[in-house]
């Protein structure tokens, strides 16, 4: 795997094609998903629904960002990035525990998010948010589970 940064472009489609090209991802509105070809080269195809408990993008007009990171565990390659201003930007490989603990954080979040448990506190912290602090230092932009904090 690569550790340099990588540009990716992105494609505004109805359907997401059979032959993607790499570095590009496709984002379809319409079935809300985004797909793209794993930055890393493996050649494997990432499917990133867009919800507001799965990912979401941001276009600027030129480039694109998606929230959260992109965790492909379950690829042989187990890469890990965000994409950020058309950049790939790689975020160091998880350990299993940091995998599970991002799992269970994202199982409390849609529970959180779909009323079944009460929300906590903003401002915990925990270790798979410290981590992901971490993660992303040097871009400007919360999580979008902060966003979901602040509903009345
Ligand atoms: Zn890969």
């Amino acid at each position: 795997m690569t550790t340099s940064n990588t540009k990716v472009g992105h494609e505004f489609v109805e359907f997401i094609p059979d032959n993607l090209e790499p570095a590009t991802v496709y984002i379809s509105l319409k079935y809300k998903t985004m797909v793209h070809l794993c930055p890393c080269g493996c050649g494997n195809k990432v499917v990133t629904p867009l919800s507001p408990t799965g990912w979401n993008v941001r276009f600027d007009g030129r480039t694109i960002s998606i929230y959260p990171s992109i965790g492909s565990w379950n690829l042989p390659c187990e890469s890990h990035y965000w994409i950020t201003h058309g950049q790939v930007e790689w975020s160091e490989r998880w350990s299993t525990r940091r995998i599970k603990a991002g799992f269970e954080r994202d199982q409390r979040i849609k529970r959180e998010y779909y009323g079944e448990i009460p929300a906590r506190k903003a401002g915990r912290s925990d270790a798979a948010r410290d981590d992901d602090g971490e993660a992303k230092a040097g871009t400007t932009c919360k999580p979008w589970w902060d966003r979901l904090k602040r509903r009345p």
